[in-house]
């Protein structure tokens, strides 16, 4: 049972080594106790780490796809009936409930189950039409996989979001050096742990602990592939770094989500949704509800439920409060900063404010008629708080929406279901979802990602499988080709076919 880390203590990481290794703690945010103490990897740990995933990742694609399924899913078995254990873990570093700490491991086990029950068929050989000119030739199209991938993850969904590139990777055939955010090693210790559990033939995972010093090592090591999660600014640092050996990397960044709500919509549905959408996790959800744009006719109508919704609702750390503390602690003052602006720039605090920072808690705070050019509606604010503008119609709402430099995810209330897909494909994100609130994140099939500042790449689904993965194309001539095309020996009468071919199949005009 991986209730200890034990992956790699640092006995075993600095053996031989004279001097007192570095060594840092994981915090309860809380209440500040020290859960554990972790050792930083350094380039040299990073590099020994990646010799030994090169074997792993070795022996786990030679495994085959049915080999590597039937563990995969006893992993997500085992992440299943432990998930008490795991929910703890995610609690006491994170501050999250446990009842959402359970919600969000359910998530990644689903996605252990897609990844693991479909790689096969998206990337194992297809063949593909030859075309006219390659009669000959039959052709086929396959997915290998790249080697050792780096995951470095956040701490704000310390399981659902690193399995979402973690088990997307093993399942395409990969090994992983998994960093998880230096506020949640525990958690992604046990991670590790409890693959090795099902896995304990090779470090097919392996846990590489630290903060951005590793994680910069992790981009340097020459890893074939760096998905990342976290911020914007970290996410520029890790290109860089990646730069230097051309190692390809996925961004997924933070964001700035709309929700939109049309005149005809359930306004009571939306409310409900921008509530949970905008507090739950404290707001620290890369997909939360940051703005809500609604249309003039049912401004005050929603406004009025959205504020009797969050009445009531508190941050805390006690069985009844609906959601914890901020994790960590230098975001309490861009929350602050916000709310501050919002303020200054003459928005109005529907509920809530100033007074509702209460260190390390925040309790709701809902902000009307706030500038767009104030930081609350421009900039990720990652807390409990939204803001509620009034347009005149949905296509001003599309417009300010897409007015931002973040484009995770969306979404839209509305009544009839023609328009509100029209404004969901208007609407420059990743992932939209309709009448519901990041419902695109529970279904594994659909790709996950962001455009522009909330970064490029895509996790999740047959995307997300081919991410981790090259395409390499093959083709078996069958017979001797009609036309000698690719010989020295190429007739001026095999040109001259081929010409009135190409004549035939694309001469024609269009226009
Ligand atoms: P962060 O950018 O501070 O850190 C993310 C990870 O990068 C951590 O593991 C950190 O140690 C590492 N890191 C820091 N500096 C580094 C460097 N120079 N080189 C390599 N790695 C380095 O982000 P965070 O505070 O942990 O997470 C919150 C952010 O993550 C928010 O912006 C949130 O929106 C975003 N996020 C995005 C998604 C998504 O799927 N798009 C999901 C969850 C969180």
């Amino acid at each position: 049972m991986p209730d200890q880390v034990t992956v790699r203590t640092m006995d075993t990481l600095h053996a031989g080594q004279t001097s007192a290794p570095e060594t840092f703690d994981s915090v309860d945010p809380a209440t500040s106790e020290v859960i554990a103490t972790f050792p930083v990897f350094g380039q040299a740990e990073v590099n020994a780490a990646l010799e030994q995933a090169r074997e792993a990742a070795h022996w786990w694609s030679g495994l085959g796809w049915k080999d590597r399924q039937t563990r995969l899913l006893a992993w997500k078995s085992y992440l299943t009936r432990y998930i008490g254990r795991l929910a703890e873990l995610v609690h006491n570093e994170t501050g999250k409930p446990l009842a959402d700490a359970k919600m969000e491991i359910v998530l990644a086990i689903v996605h252990i189950d897609w990844a693991a029950r479909n790689a096969k068929r998206v990337l194992s050989p297809h063949r593909v039409r030859p075309g006219l000119t390659a009669l000959n030739q039959a052709a086929s199209v396959e997915y290998v996989p790249l080697g050792v991938i780096g995951v470095i993850g956040p701490w704000n969904y310390p399981v659902f979001t690193p399995v979402g590139s973690i088990a997307y990777a093993l399942a395409a055939g990969n090994a992983v050096l998994f960093k998880p955010s230096e506020l949640t090693p525990a958690v992604g210790g046990w991670l590790v742990s409890s693959f090795a559990e099902v896995v304990p033939e090779q470090p097919v995972l392996q846990l590489v602990t630290g903060a951005g010093g590793t994680g910069d090592a992790l981009a340097r090591s020459g890893v074939d592939k760096i998905a990342f999660t976290g911020s914007s600014a970290t996410a520029r640092k890790v290109m860089e770094a990646c730069a230097q050996n051309l190692t390809p990397l996925i961004a997924e960044c933070g964001g700035k989500d709309a929700l939109l709500v049309g005149a005809d919509a359930d306004l009571d549905a939306a409310a409900d949704a921008a509530a949970w959408g905008a507090v739950s996790n404290a707001g620290q959800t890369c997909i939360g509800v940051e703005r809500v744009y609604v249309v003039d006719e049912v401004y005050h109508t929603f406004l009025e439920k959205l504020a009797e919704r969050m009445t009531g609702i508190r941050a805390g750390d006690d069985r009844e409060a609906n959601y914890g503390p901020m994790t960590m602690p230098q975001q309490l003052e861009v929350v602050e900063d916000h709310i501050a602006d919002a303020l200054a720039r003459g928005g109005r605090a529907v509920l809530g404010g100033m007074q509702s920072l209460h260190r390390p808690y925040v309790d709701p705070v809902i902000l009307a008629d706030v500038p767009e050019q104030s930081t609350a509606v421009q900039d990720e604010t990652f807390g409990p708080t939204v803001t509620v503008t009034k347009v005149a119609d949905m296509a001003e709402a599309i417009a300010r929406a897409n007015a931002n430099r973040y484009a995770l995810g969306s979404a839209v209330f509305a009544g009839n279901a023609k328009k509100a897909m029209a404004v969901a494909r208007a609407l420059r994100s990743g992932m939209t979802s309709i009448n519901s609130v990041v419902a695109f994140a529970l279904v594994p099939a659909l790709p996950f990602g962001g455009v522009g500042d909330s970064g490029f790449g895509r996790i999740h689904g047959p995307d997300g499988l081919r991410e981790f993965t090259r395409a390499k194309a093959i083709t078996r001539q069958r017979m001797k080709p009609p036309l000698n095309l690719t010989t020295l020996a190429r007739s001026d009468k095999d040109l001259n076919r081929l010409l009135t071919l190409t004549t035939l199949l694309h001469g024609k005009r269009y226009r």
